[in-house]
């Protein structure tokens, strides 16, 4: 079974709305889909540091077997603005004192080394912590929030209800939340809401619900990339979500919604495969990613 699988048939109906849309959906993706905004020059995926699970323990009907999640870090290079972030890893404080951190290991061990840190990784690509202005935050999970306090002075950007559970932060110059919703692009035909972040249509936000409140999912058109953080454990596990065990639902903050969400990808990606979808525990390597123009590009 590919992407989707059983989640298609839970959606039939809704699918069938989608495919309606379908004829204007396809005209405006030929036209924007290889229009690219050529702002993105480069992205980079980066590991830092990773929590382990039993698939077993997650999945009924798979192979028991330990996992490695890795933390994800996508760094985007932007000719107007520079070096983005999105999310940050782990950092030493995953092993601060506290119920709440004792207890995240105690389901999701954690393996965090020296060198895993972000901005460590940044250093040894020659990016210094300066040369980061801006971090687009997916939610705030341990797990992607461990390297904020390793940057002096950025803009935060992320939905209302994960701002609002970050703590006030000194090196942090400003918060934004998207505001520029989009009603024409071809995302829209998946997704309720899809916001133009930098006003250029070179990275666009998109609220993917469900594993928490106000997740925020990327695509970037330069690339034909799309991120969706914790929408997934991994790609090679969306055709297990049925068979997800109760405790790894419980960890979902609304389980119905996190279907839905991953049923909204899985049409994307079988509508538009030659989109890469990533999610931010997926297996595999640190890699790099150029606009297919260029010649050293994937
Ligand atoms: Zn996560």
């Amino acid at each position: 079974m590919g992407w989707g699988g059983k989640m298609r048939r839970v959606d039939e109906k809704e699918r069938m709305g989608d495919m309606k849309r379908a004829g204007k959906i396809k005209i405006q993706e030929e036209d924007y889909g290889d229009r690219k905004p050529g702002k993105v020059t480069e992205a980079t995926l980066y590991h830092c540091g990773y929590c382990t699970n039993n698939l077993g323990v997650l999945f009924r009907g798979v192979l028991w077997e330990k996992r490695n999640f890795p933390a994800s870090v996508f760094r985007i290079c932007h000719k107007d603005f520079g070096e983005i972030l999105y999310d940050t890893g782990y950092s030493e404080d995953i092993f601060r004192k506290g119920i709440f951190l004792w207890f995240y290991r105690f389901i999701l061990p954690v393996c965090f080394k020296k060198g895993d840190r972000i901005d460590e990784k940044l250093a040894l690509d020659g990016i210094s912590r300066e040369n980061v202005k801006i971090i687009l935050l997916s939610h705030n999970h341990p797990d992607h929030i461990g390297g904020l306090s390793c940057f002096p002075k950025y803009e935060l950007i992320g939905f209302k209800e994960v701002l609002k559970q970050i703590p006030v932060m000194s090196n942090v110059r400003s918060r934004r939340e998207p505001k520029k919703l989009m009603e024409d692009h071809f995302l829209c035909g998946y997704f309720q809401r899809v916001y133009d972040l930098f006003g250029d249509g070179s990275v666009i936000g998109v609220r993917l619900d469900g594993h928490c409140k106000g997740q925020m999912g990327l695509w970037i058109p330069d690339l034909k990339l799309f991120l969706a953080a914790d929408a997934g454990w991994g790609r090679d596990l969306v055709r297990y979500t049925l068979s997800m065990r109760l405790a790894p639902r419980l960890i979902q903050r609304n389980f119905f919604q996190y279907k839905d969400t991953l049923g909204r990808i899985c049409r994307m990606k079988k509508d538009y495969p030659w989109i890469q979808v990533f999610f931010s525990h997926d297996m595999g390597r640190e890699k790099r990613f150029w606009p297919k123009y260029r010649k050293d590009g994937i």
